[in-house]
């Protein structure tokens, strides 16, 4: 069998090579955008459109049909109109929509979709979700990157160290573990953390099935002083990426908006996905699909922190937990299917997965069955009512459950076995 099978293997290998070479060339296009407007309105507006010397992310898979994300970005080579490039992402402008504030003001916040240079001129177009999430063109523009692409200036180098190194970033998920709120003195410390967070993240199905298929990098950033910034608690710390609890008066929700410097940052080595090490004994954490993720490094849950807010950026996973007092509440319309892959609302539940219940499982599945089952258990997504979860227990839904459910941890493992062939 191997005789047969192997040529097949070389020639696609060989022929999706050449089809990036047909269009791209070394580098990265790194195109800085703004997201403004208020709880009803989006708009995008480029701002900056540079090179960045490392494309780390695949080479074969460069169209997304995964369907994940509030947002998607689809890139056109112009000559063939064929789609060369093609990404969903989720951003923190959409989750800040469902705040009271959003109701009375308009807000921006910032941005990055990274994909390999192309050749030649290309038409890119910025889609968003109708209210019955069909896609909606919002914008679209042409990047001819002879005249239209500045070099970047790159304010933030810094040293690295590979923490896991599987082999080439082209063929591996490679993650950028970046410091926030370390000292100069405390670099070593910071390197230190980066072993002990990526022992735990190999520790974890399905990435400690995968370690071979994943690189972990880490850019040691240096903040002039130690910790992170608490507004709930009067306590500011000066950081580099300025992260800060209680986004959006949520007190654990630790997130930041200096997107640009984040970026800036990771850059400094090949990356698909940015998981930002934070120097604090605190709990919090925040992570948006294909936007960055962040968490809290010396908390006894820093291990669940780091895997359940990885599997929002890379599995674009919603939380399956009940948090009815939160802005998030009203995110889910219950009379329309969510895209996330492991919630449901049972309005079309034959594009989840229905094709893994088994059919003696009844639909609702009531809390008190014994055992492992897969069916659609009511509370998920901040709702006790009217949203499903696949299993009753995962690392989506609760700190106490150390593994992903069985839905969650086959779409983590999709989404990395996408970044590898
Ligand atoms: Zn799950």
């Amino acid at each position: 069998m191997r005789r047969l099978i192997l040529p097949f293997l070389i020639s696609a290998t060989l022929s999706a090579q050449a089809v990036f070479d047909t269009y791209f060339v070394p580098g990265t296009l790194r195109i800085d955008y703004a997201q403004s407007g208020g709880a009803y309105n989006v708009k995008f507006n480029v701002l900056q459109i540079t090179k960045e010397p490392f494309w780390g992310g695949p080479r074969h898979n460069l169209t997304d049909d995964f369907n994940f994300g509030n947002y998607r970005v689809v890139v056109f080579d112009s000559l063939s109109q064929k789609e060369i490039f093609s990404r969903g992402f989720s951003s923190l402008f959409a989750e800040w929509q469902f705040t009271e504030e959003a109701q009375t003001k308009e807000e921006r916040f910032l941005g990055t979709i990274i994909m390999p240079m192309p050749q030649r001129t290309v038409k890119i177009v910025f889609y968003h979700r109708d209210a019955y999430n069909n896609w909606e063109a919002l914008k679209h523009f042409f990047v001819n990157p002879a005249s239209d692409v500045k070099p970047n200036h790159h304010p933030h180098i810094y040293e690295t160290a590979k923490i896991a190194y599987h082999g080439h970033p082209a063929n591996k998920l490679d993650i950028a573990f970046i410091a926030e709120g370390y000292t100069e003195d405390e670099l070593i410390k910071f390197v230190e953390d980066c072993h002990k967070l990526a022992d735990i993240l190999f520790d974890t199905e399905p990435f400690k099935r995968n370690k071979e298929n994943i690189n972990i990098w880490a850019v040691k950033a240096v903040s002039k002083e130690s910790g992170v910034s608490n507004p709930a608690a009067n306590i500011t710390v000066n950081t580099v990426l300025k992260a800060s609890f209680n986004t959006f008066n949520i007190e654990r929700y630790l997130m930041l908006t200096d997107h640009y410097t984040l970026r800036d940052i990771a850059s400094n080595v090949p990356y698909d996905h940015i998981y930002v090490v934070v120097n604090t004994d605190d709990f919090g954490g925040g992570g948006i699909y294909n936007f960055f993720s962040i968490g809290t490094t010396h908390h006894p849950l820093a291990g669940y922190l780091l895997s359940h807010e990885f599997g929002h950026t890379l599995g674009g996973l919603a939380d399956e937990y009940v948090s009815e007092d939160t802005v998030f509440a009203q995110i889910y319309d219950k009379m329309i299917e969510p895209w996330e892959a492991n919630i449901t609302t049972l309005v079309d539940f034959e594009k989840k997965w229905y094709h893994k219940v088994d059919k003696d499982t009844p639909i609702p599945t009531p809390e008190h069955v014994e055992g492992d089952v897969i069916g659609a258990f009511e509370g998920a997504g901040y709702n006790a009512q009217g949203i499903y979860r696949p299993m009753k227990n995962c690392m989506m839904r609760s700190a106490k459950d150390h593994t992903f459910c069985t839905i969650c941890d086959s779409i983590l493992e999709a989404k990395i076995l996408y970044f590898v062939r």
